[in-house]
Order: C-alpha cells, then sequence, then structure tokens
C-alpha cells in the first residue's frame, strides 16, 4: 500500500492537460489551489499506515491474498460497510472537507455487480483490473455525470451531450464527450467511466464503462472554481492544509484499450451501474458529511468557550441541535450498511430505502447545521479584516482588539470556509446534488417502499381483513 508520500510522488509522474481559468497548470502538486485537496485524498493513504486506523483503513481482498487499502476494496460483508461509513466519518473529522478517494471505491463495487450481470468475459476482465488497482493502489475518480443537455431530449439526439464510443476498433474504442463535477478528477491516477444514466435499444453508444489514465492522450481538465479559492496558502485560507476538487474532464478522441473497456453496448448493465452506485454513494455520505459537521460543531464551540458563552442555555441548544442533526445523518448512513444484502456476484450492497433516507437528509440537514453555525459564530464572520494585519505593528492592536486574538480569528475563518468559503461546496451545494439531487432520491424511495406491505398492516388492524 502506498504512503501518503509515495501517492503524492506518484502524482509527480503523470502528464496531466489541466488548466485554471484559461492557463495550463505545468505543476499541479505544488500549485496553491489544487494542493490542499492533494493533501485531503493524501489523508486516506495515511490512515492506511497509523496504528489506531489501519483496522479501518485497510481490508483483507481475496483478490490479492494480502490486506489493501479501502478505497480499493471490495464489500464483502455488512462489517466492511459499516467500517466504510466509520472511517469516512474519521477522514470527515480530520480534514473538514471531502477526501474525494470514496466516489472511486463506490464505482468499482458497483462496476463488480454490473460486469457480473454482463457476463464472465466482461466480469473477468474487470476482476484483473481491479487486482491491479488494488496492488497499485491508485486513487481513482469514479467519472458518472454528463453534461446531459436539454432534459426532455434522448442522448442520441443531442450526442454532443453525453460521452460516447465514437468509433469502434479491433484492439479498443474511441470515446468522446465530457463528464462534469468529478471529485478530486486531477488527484487521480485513473479515471473510471461510468454510464451517466438510463439508456435504451439504439443508445448503445453510451452504455459505457471504462478505466482511462488521467493524463491519456486525449483527456482535458478544467479546475472548477470554489468561493475564495485564490485564498488557499494565505492566512485568510480557513482550512489550512485541506480542500476539496471538482474538475471538468473532457475526452477528445480518447483511445481505451479493449481490457479496460467493461462495459460497452450493454444497457442492461449500465442501468445495473446507476442503481448500485446510487446506493453506495449515499451512505457514503452518512459518514464523511458528519465527520465535517464534526469540525464546524467544534469550531463553533471552541468560540463560545472562548468567548465565555459556552454554558448558556441558548448556546448549549444550538450545539445541541448541530450535533443530534448530525447524528441523524450518521445513524441513517451506518443503519444502511448494517441492513445491507448480499448480491449473488459475493458484494454486499447498502439497503437502499434507508441509504435513499440517508442523502435525502443530506440534502437539507447541513443547511440548518450551517445556519446555527452562522447564528453561534456572529457577524464578524463576514466582516473580519484579512488576518495578514495581526502581523502589521500599527494594525495589529486593532486586530486584536476587534476580534479577541488570532486565536478566535482563524476559528471564525474555518467557520466561514465551511459555510460559505471553499469549504462550502462539499457542505452545502454537494450535499445537494452530490450522488443526485433530491428527487433522484425521493424516486428511489418510491420505487423500494413497500407499500403493499403497510396498506396490508392498516387494513389487517383496521378489522378489514
Ligand atoms: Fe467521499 Fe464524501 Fe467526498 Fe463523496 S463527498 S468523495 S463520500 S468525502
Ligand atoms: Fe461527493
Amino acid at each position: 500500500m502506498k504512503t501518503a508520500t509515495e501517492y503524492i510522488d506518484s502524482l509527480r509522474r503523470r502528464n496531466l492537460d489541466l488548466w485554471i481559468d484559461g492557463e495550463r497548470v505545468d505543476n499541479p502538486v505544488d500549485h496553491h489551489m489544487i494542493r490542499p485537496s492533494i493533501e485531503s485524498v493524501a489523508m486516506t493513504y495515511r490512515l492506511a499506515h497509523l496504528d489506531e486506523t489501519v483496522r479501518l483503513a485497510t481490508a483483507h481482498s481475496e483478490l490479492t491474498g494480502t490486506r489493501v487499502n479501502r478505497f480499493t476494496h471490495l464489500f464483502a460483508s455488512p462489517d466492511d460497510l459499516v467500517d466504510k461509513v466509520s472511517l469516512q466519518r474519521i477522514l470527515g473529522q480530520a480534514t473538514g472537507t471531502c477526501f474525494q478517494r470514496c466516489v472511486g471505491m463506490d464505482a468499482l463495487n458497483a462496476l463488480f455487480i454490473a460486469t457480473w450481470e454482463a457476463g464472465p468475459e466482461k466480469h473477468e476482465r474487470f476482476v484483473k483490473w481491479l487486482t491491479e488497482v488494488q496492488v497499485s493502489d491508485e486513487m481513482l475518480c469514479g467519472a458518472m455525470t454528463d453534461a446531459k443537455g436539454h432534459r426532455r431530449k434522448r442522448a442520441a439526439e443531442q450526442p454532443d451531450a453525453f460521452l460516447r464510443i465514437v468509433e469502434r476498433r479491433a484492439d479498443g474504442i474511441v470515446v468522446r464527450g465530457a463528464k462534469l463535477h468529478q471529485t478530486g478528477g486531477a488527484n487521480a491516477h485513473q479515471i473510471l467511466v461510468l454510464p451517466g444514466g438510463t439508456y435504451r435499444e439504439g443508445e448503445e453508444d453510451f452504455a459505457l464503462a471504462a478505466a482511462v489514465r488521467a493524463d491519456a492522450p486525449g483527456v482535458t481538465m478544467l479546475l472548477g472554481r470554489q468561493p475564495s479559492d485564490k485564498r488557499r496558502g494565505s492566512p485568510d485560507a480557513g482550512n489550512f492544509t485541506f480542500g476539496g476538487q471538482e474538475v471538468v474532464v473532457w475526452f477528445e478522441d480518447v483511445f481505451i484499450p479493449t481490457e479496460h473497456v467493461f462495459l460497452d453496448g450493454d444497457v442492461t448493465a449500465a442501468a445495473t451501474v446507476l442503481t448500485a452506485f446510487a446506493g453506495f454513494h449515499r451512505s457514503s455520505y452518512g459518514g464523511c458529511k458528519p465527520g465535517n459537521f464534526d469540525v464546524l460543531t467544534g469550531a463553533v464551540a471552541q468560540l463560545a468557550e472562548d468567548c465565555g458563552v459556552s454554558r448558556h442555555a441558548a448556546v448549549r441548544d444550538k450545539l445541541i441541535e448541530m450535533t443530534h442533526l448530525t447524528e441523524t445523518i450518521h445513524g441513517l448512513g451506518l443503519a444502511a450498511s448494517h441492513k445491507s444484502t448480499q448480491h449473488v456476484s459475493g458484494v454486499w450492497q447498502v439497503d437502499p430505502l434507508l441509504a435513499n433516507v440517508c442523502k435525502q437528509n443530506v440534502t437539507r440537514l447541513p443547511y440548518e447545521i450551517t445556519r446555527i453555525a452562522e447564528d453561534l459564530a456572529g457577524g464578524l464572520l463576514a466582516t473580519m479584516p484579512g488576518l495578514g494585519s495581526f502581523d502589521h505593528p500599527k494594525l495589529g492592536a486593532i486586530m486584536n482588539n476587534i476580534t479577541g486574538g488570532k486565536r478566535r480569528a482563524k476559528l471564525m475563518r474555518l467557520v466561514e470556509y465551511m459555510t460559505y468559503g471553499s469549504g462550502a461546496v462539499p457542505l452545502r451545494i454537494e450535499c445537494m446534488h452530490g450522488a443526485g439531487s433530491p428527487q433522484a432520491q425521493r424516486i428511489v424511495i418510491e420505487r423500494t417502499a413497500d407499500w403493499t406491505g403497510r396498506m396490508a398492516s392498516a387494513r389487517k388492524l383496521a378489522g378489514l381483513e
């Protein structure tokens, strides 16, 4: 298993075609807007080598016969799914943001199931590739969402809005199009391309799953901008070490050799990827987000203590509410994992109803949690001058006077980072749209809930049967 240092060094050997605001980035690893997001991913490697976390951060693989990093591991038991959510909470606490590696983990498990359904040839091809990934311990970006264009038109009517196969050769395929919202794309070794929707007969070119090197010829990445992201590396960063990352990945006639093509035209198996991934990733949010909220709750609790109001009943009640909402989300992530069932391929799948109820809450409760944090932090959250002024001979005294000192000012910046700075991307908008927008969960809840059983219980107790 790679160490954190080996992971970061290995990123330097890629020849990434990455752009920020029209400028090509020569050295992403040391770029002040990117490095914090690399540090977040590196934490997934670091925990695999620490005594306190090695049990959660690694697992025994039947494929390699060794322990592997959990982020390359197949869910081989309900405990694996519970451990995943527990590890995500620890990582959420350690980084205070998105550590980007779960999409690849959830995607490889979904693809194990889907390729099993697609038949032995595709499945063996996938398992061979996965075994190599477990040995090399590479970071995978799971690439699902297409641009989608006009929502009432099918993919075949507007092919440019979807990643698709444009040519089939004897030794592989050529793909063209974009994938959006790619968490950690510029920090990955490989992109695991997944189907972004459900397709019908005649739309086989879109029903595609494959692995592509992040620096393969024809792959271009555009870094997504986040609020205050230029502050990264400065005194006003808020979160000093860590950050998240989303990129757009553009595939310009990228060749993928057959051994890395896992689904090609199988619309049924492509639909399986979608539902399996959705379940896994919607319960993942029951781990990472509570970990982030622990940090936010801790920041405002510390501010309250430093200001001398921590025993005030109203303050206590607000901190209790933040905690209650946080544990509601975590409880659902754990429950979906505990109630998992085994797919015939061997992989365990979360309870779909609870996983979707988990994510549905994630589209709501974080807004209340951040609202309370902003309430507790006070107005200085939005009006505080730059922390660089603390070191100025004249302005330093003013800064100390208005903030109560650098310690409180730094905590305030952390709250700002998480509520509406660059950390608000994982804490607000990603909570809303990541792993599917709210309506996507309501559709699954509608389809999964046992309406017949519910009505039968009611009829029986009402004396109708
Ligand atoms: Fe992992 Fe959470 Fe980031 Fe998704 S949002 S990649 S589950 S940390
Ligand atoms: Fe996400």
